[in-house]
């Protein structure tokens, strides 16, 4: 399995996806040492939970598979670049490296919930200086699943606005 293969599967999480109005197809795959050790999607409506973003809820998975807390060497994809809160809790999770698809300025900007903030930038920033980012992996592909820059999401879709 290679890279494009992880985020073809992180992409059809995305799709299996629950999608009601204000959620966000988002698709998440965990990889370590060659094997998927959790896959996830978008559950925030559906659990009525502002956390259950699918990184957030990969994380819980890998963590009750694996029993601990801490995931070095691990691998995240994410069909979208991940936010404040999903960066942080890479950060806690030890994850090494993080790859995702579509990029901040491909998509709307209701995705993202600080205007300046980039998370890359934060992730760069963090302590631990260690972690590896890869951003626009299948770039387009990802970018497809969400509202472009330009679009008018509908009053019930819109997030952060
Ligand atoms: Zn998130």
């Amino acid at each position: 399995m290679t890279d494009k293969d992880y985020m073809r599967l992180a992409i059809e999480m995305a799709r299996q996806g629950d999608c009601a109005s204000k959620c966000s197809p988002i698709g998440c795959v965990l990889v370590l040492d060659g094997a998927v050790i959790a896959q996830a999607h978008n559950e925030v409506e559906h659990r009525c939970d502002p956390t259950a973003h699918a990184e957030i809820l990969a994380m819980r998975q890998a963590g009750a598979h694996l029993r601990r807390s801490r995931f070095p060497g691990a691998v995240l994809y994410s069909t979208l670049q991940p936010c404040g809160m999903c960066s942080m809790a890479s950060i806690w999770a030890g994850i090494s490296r993080i790859v995702y698809g579509a990029e901040r300025h491909q998509v709307h900007q209701m995705y993202f919930e600080d205007r300046d903030l980039d998370t890359v930038d934060f992730l760069r920033d963090a302590y631990k200086d260690d972690v590896q980012i890869e951003a626009g992996l299948l770039g387009e592909e990802c970018a497809a699943l969400y509202y472009g820059p330009q679009d008018d999401p509908p009053a019930d879709e819109q997030a952060n606005l």
